[in-house]
């Protein structure tokens, strides 16, 4: 199947998983994550129409972004060091990585000193995995207002990889688990988290019914890596 084609179904599965949980297909975005694909693979997908795309690196974004159409959304869906962080915000709208009250204040100084006011959304480790990054549900739920009160970058939502498991339907409790922290943060600091990013090309579904806004899908628009 080409790029197009790839495309063409995940947006019919995603319509479909929204009527299932009755919800409105355009609630759900589509970032395309083109990690470790070159500049002319990701065309394709432009020449299909995708405007929302995804890195994990600052390198892959450094090499594609400047050469590609100059009216894509660019996500930046991957582990930040300090170090990158300007340039990050220099190329990316919208980070969904931010995974410690750390960096979320350092974004926000970077931010600053650019003059610019990045979209974030905060990774939780929602397994509380030891191999991951993110924030802890009940170290967010107490280190909330402290993000809040970042006036350089603005907090929309809530992003997670949740454990490796075998079938899609199990990430479900995962998903859930997300979205309640997102509904109790929202009720407890009185904010709106318009977003949750979740779900990727072998769970969107699912992610999707339990209330995912962003979807990452790599592998089932480009192919396998
Ligand atoms: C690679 C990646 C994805 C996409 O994964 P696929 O299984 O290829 O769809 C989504 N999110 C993050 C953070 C990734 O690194």
């Amino acid at each position: 199947m080409s790029v197009e084609q790839n495309l063409t179904e995940i947006k019919s599965q995603i319509t479909n998983a929204c009527e299932k949980a009755g919800r409105n297909a355009g609630d759900v975005k589509l970032i395309a994550v083109s990690k470790t694909w070159p500049a002319e693979h990701v065309q394709k997908a432009i020449d299909a129409g995708q405007k929302m795309f995804g890195e994990n690196k600052l390198q892959e974004g450094q090499e594609k972004i400047p050469v590609l159409s100059q009216d894509l959304e660019w996500h930046y869906i991957g582990g930040l060091q300090r170090n990158k962080v300007r340039k990050v915000l220099g190329l990316f709208h919208i980070v969904h990585s931010i995974d410690s009250l750390k960096l979320a204040k350092y974004t926000n100084n970077v931010a600053a000193d650019m003059g610019v006011k990045p979209s974030i959304l905060l990774q939780v480790n929602i397994g509380e995995e030891e191999s991951k990054g993110g924030f802890l549900a009940e170290e967010l739920e107490v280190s909330f207002s402290e993000l809040l009160d970042l006036e350089h970058v603005n907090v929309t939502g809530l992003m997670c990889i949740p454990p490796a498991v075998n079938k899609p339907e199990d990430a479900r409790v995962w998903f859930k688990k997300v979205a309640e922290l997102g509904e109790s943060l929202e009720a407890k600091y009185k904010v709106k988290l318009p977003h949750l990013s979740m779900g990727m090309s072998g769970d969107f579904e699912v992610a999707i019914e339990e209330g995912s806004t962003y979807v990452r899908v790599g592998t089932s628009i480009f192919g396998t890596r």
